[in-house]
């Protein structure tokens, strides 16, 4: 993921504010209440179950990336959520924050959440890959293998109703499909959690990072032609500000 020069980042940073920020959140029609958008009861198994996830995440070493890694990001969120965002793998802030993300393409994501009229704690946060790949190179093959079971374990301990794959490497690497994003993107696909379990709606889209390297109108309105359906399969209103 390359950066961009930094007129065109603060540029794009604006026309970002411009599409996806706004007076988004949403009251509930009968108690003017925030809505809390996950499941009825958390779970302190789940939680737990969670946290020694991490715990073997921070401990992995599988492969080199492991070695490379200053800290392992293993996911974040609500563990009772409804949606499950997961990305390709941690950038250079993550890698040093230790948390999925938080740098450029976090923040756009955070946009795209509260254009949902979501808040990050209402969602579950994660990558394929737990540790940075050096200079954000795609990640290999045998990376994807050795790390894919603690995303396994993730989905199936939050079992959220749909899952939204950010770009190619996790739309593929959860469906075991090589199509190109842009056939992927914009369809409910279906994730299996393992046999005799129902299958996950999965949502594929465009990575934030992509969208912040190709800002044009029409991918930005794909992307939120995406988070729309996502929405109206939850049953959630569609914020009246990200209609368009
Ligand atoms: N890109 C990703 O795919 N994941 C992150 O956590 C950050 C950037």
């Amino acid at each position: 993921m390359r950066d961009l020069n930094p007129k065109k980042a603060l540029q794009q940073h604006l026309q970002t504010e411009d599409f996806f920020t706004g007076d988004f959140t949403i009251r509930s029609r009968l108690g003017g209440q925030e809505q809390h958008q996950s499941k009825p009861s958390a779970d302190k198994d789940v939680i737990i179950e969670l946290e020694k996830i991490a715990d073997e995440v921070r401990k992995c070493r599988k492969c080199e990336i492991g070695y490379s890694r200053t800290n392992a990001v293993p996911g974040e969120g609500n563990s009772n959520a409804s949606i499950m965002f997961v990305g390709e793998g941690p950038g250079a802030d993550e890698d040093a924050q230790g948390r999925p993300f938080v740098g450029r393409a976090g923040q756009l994501l955070d946009k795209i959440i509260a254009a949902m009229g979501l808040k990050r704690e209402d969602v579950y946060i994660c990558n394929v890959l737990k540790c940075r790949p050096p200079e954000n190179r795609d990640p290999k093959p045998e990376e994807i293998i050795n790390c894919l079971p603690y995303l396994q374990s993730q989905i199936e301990l939050i079992n959220p109703e749909i899952i939204v794959a950010l770009g190619a490497h996790a739309a593929r690497a959860l469906l075991n499909d090589n199509k190109s994003i842009g056939q992927l993107r914009g369809l409910f696909h279906e994730y299996y959690p393992g046999i005799g379990k129902p299958p996950i709606k999965l949502m594929a889209t465009y990575h934030p990072a992509y969208l912040l390297r190709n800002y044009s109108h029409e991918n930005r309105q794909r992307v939120w032609e995406d988070m729309k359906k996502v929405l109206e399969a939850l049953g959630l209103p569609i914020p009246e500000r990200g209609r368009s």
